[in-house]
């Protein structure tokens, strides 16, 4: 048996939840929150299971916006709520935010979700855990807040924006790539495109929430 790693909390009105499940939404919250048709879960390249909008819209924004450090857990642990999402990866990294902002923040909220969800893999024992490869990508750019910009200046806002510093760190390694919210796809890919230039086997992504 292994312990819940923070009390099971319901995201959205932050209610104690009587069992403790992957989806932390109670029966009033759940239904509030839309999960992506499967025509959605998979568009641009980009993995994602649920829409950016209701309960867990609003728990992203309390991590990145207002430091609520302790959502990271559950929002990390519903990436891993779907099987076998980590079954296909030697490592995961994460979109980096610049260093700049995350300075500002005090933490990386896409790093942080996918310390969380390799943590609950672990834990559940599904899955043969991969490996954290911490700020293995590096924005070398600031970039403009996507949500600012229609699809092809959001895909000229990003090119060019990310190199991997150890390119022998992930040569030749399966790699998942995690990223908070995902909108045209156009960050994931920039992303994908500089771990494939760094000779990995493969590289998928993986979004916790699609903004439609
Ligand atoms: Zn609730």
């Amino acid at each position: 048996m292994w312990a819940p790693l923070f009390p099971p909390i319901c995201l959205g009105c932050e209610r104690l939840l009587r069992h403790d499940r992957a989806l932390a939404l109670c029966s009033r919250c759940h239904p509030l929150q839309t999960r992506l048709p499967a025509s959605l879960a998979e568009a641009d390249g980009v993995r994602a299971v649920w829409s950016y909008d209701g309960p867990l819209s609003r728990s992203v924004v309390r991590l990145k916006f207002n430091g609520a450090l302790a959502l990271a857990g559950p929002l990390g642990r519903l990436l891993v709520a779907e099987p076998g999402v980590l079954n296909d990866c030697d490592l995961v990294a994460s979109v980096p935010l610049h260093w700049r902002r995350r300075l500002a923040r005090g933490f990386d909220q896409s790093e942080e979700l996918s310390r969380w969800a390799i943590e609950h893999a672990r834990r559940s024992m599904r899955a043969r855990a991969p490996t954290l490869a911490r700020r293995v990508l590096t924005r070398v750019r600031a970039t403009q807040p996507q949500t600012r910009l229609d699809a092809p200046a959001r895909a000229a806002n990003v090119d060019g924006a990310f190199v991997v510093r150890r390119p022998e760190q992930v040569r030749g390694r399966r790699v998942l790539l995690i990223d908070d919210v995902t909108t045209t796809g156009a960050t994931a890919r920039a992303c994908m495109h500089a771990l494939r230039e760094a000779g990995v086997a493969s590289v998928t992504t993986l979004a916790l929430l699609r903004a439609l």
